[in-house]
């Protein structure tokens, strides 16, 4: 293969990360703690209107302690989306508590509100009481249904941990995602949508939560010379050497999610006319996704051709492509835990893929994508 890879979404620098950096280096801040780090969780509260931020080393430990925080214990019931990445399930498990799987519904494709309350009834059925927190996921940008399912989690007294991992710059009626949890959390890794290589952040409005979470992941040292410990700590600040090219990608992250829309709008003009290629859409003015990927599903029976062939026929040009997530009720390490819904998740699996949708694609490389596809179809 001759061509340049074209990847799915890879790390766009913006220009100004390497500065922040070197500030870090020449002031020998290279620690977990520093400027940058204390800088970026300003930055990042100032983003998304929430009062407060901590840097952590990724989302999946933000969410880690998002569950402590929130006072999760061992055989707790926790609500989450099937249809997400397996980072928004594994920390339910660090704290035995048991995940209680829902799947989607077909506008946003992220939790169904229905099957949402549906799970809840059955539970309190059952263990005679609510679970106690839901991960509310915005799977791919797109924001869920924010205000149906925060009634449905209030009138049942279930606290929400906002997984914003992908949707850093969706908003849901005007506010950014990550302002509608008790606590939310983002996620810096290399592919999303602005990357510190690895990272994530935990926000709240509650400052004392926010407060708990930077004692916890930095090992829970009390007060006092000597290191003394009365709980259970982790390690999981963030590095003031990533914190700084996180404060040179928050500069550019408005125009990335821009570049991603642009992306998702070429896609469309290309695919939208096409008999039995369906686009995951904002479903009303409500919604603003970053469009981090875009997503199609593919009709066999209208277009001739499955979601397989199309990966390879990218793959043999050095386009990568994926599948949608594989649902986490399907998962052998989750299979055997609650699930409600009508499976959803399966077919989108089945029939789904994400399309290239990195904000630092060239025209040229459009172009390539654009002829490959539309030699599929011929
Ligand atoms: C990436 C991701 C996470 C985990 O974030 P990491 O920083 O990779 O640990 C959690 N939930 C979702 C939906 C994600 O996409």
């Amino acid at each position: 293969m001759s061509k340049d890879r074209i990847w799915l979404s890879s790390p766009h620098m913006g220009g100004d990360e390497m500065d922040f950096v070197l500030d870090a280096y020449r002031s020998n801040w290279v620690a977990p703690l520093g400027p940058n780090v204390n800088e970026l969780e300003k930055d990042l509260a100032l983003y998304t209107g929430v009062r407060s931020a901590a840097a952590l080393s990724s989302g999946t430990a933000a969410i880690h302690l998002a569950l402590i925080i929130l006072g999760v214990k061992p055989e707790d019931e926790i609500l989450v989306s099937s249809f997400t990445f397996s980072g928004s399930v594994n920390p339910i498990m660090y704290q035995r508590a048991i995940p209680i799987m829902v799947d989607s519904e077909p506008d946003t494709w992220n939790i169904s509100p229905q099957y949402l309350e549906e799970a809840i009834l059955d539970r309190i059925r059952i263990k005679g009481k609510a679970p106690k927190v839901l991960v509310m996921v915005h799977l791919y940008g797109m924001p869920a249904k924010v205000d149906e399912i925060k009634s449905i989690c209030a009138k049942y007294g279930i606290r929400i941990i906002e997984d914003a991992a992908e949707a850093l710059g969706s908003n849901y009626k005007g506010s950014k995602l990550g302002s509608f949890g008790d606590i939310s959390v983002f996620s810096f890794n290399g592919n999303k949508i602005i990357t510190t290589s690895g990272g994530g952040a935990l926000l709240s409005n509650n400052e004392e939560w926010v407060e708990k979470a930077r004692f916890l992941s930095t090992q829970a040292r009390d007060s006092g010379v000597h290191y003394q410990h009365s709980e259970v700590g982790y390690n999981y600040r963030m590095s003031n050497i990533l914190a700084g090219i996180g404060r040179g990608q928050l500069k550019v992250l408005d125009q990335w999610v821009q570049k991603r829309r642009t992306i998702n709008r070429f896609y469309r003009d290309l695919l939208e006319e096409k008999n039995g290629i369906e686009f995951l859409l904002e479903p009303t003015a409500d919604y603003f996704s970053n469009f981090w990927l875009t997503t199609i599903t593919v009709d066999e029976v209208k277009t001739g051709f499955n979601r397989e062939h199309l990966r390879t026929a990218l793959l043999e040009d050095n386009i990568e492509s994926r599948p949608l997530w594989k649902p986490m009720h399907l998962q052998p390490v989750f299979e055997d835990y609650p699930y409600y819904g009508d499976r959803l998740s399966e077919n989108l699996f089945e029939h789904g893929l994400c399309l290239p949708s990195g904000s630092n694609m060239e025209e040229e490389q459009l172009e390539r994508i654009k002829d490959r596809i539309i030699s599929i179809f011929r």
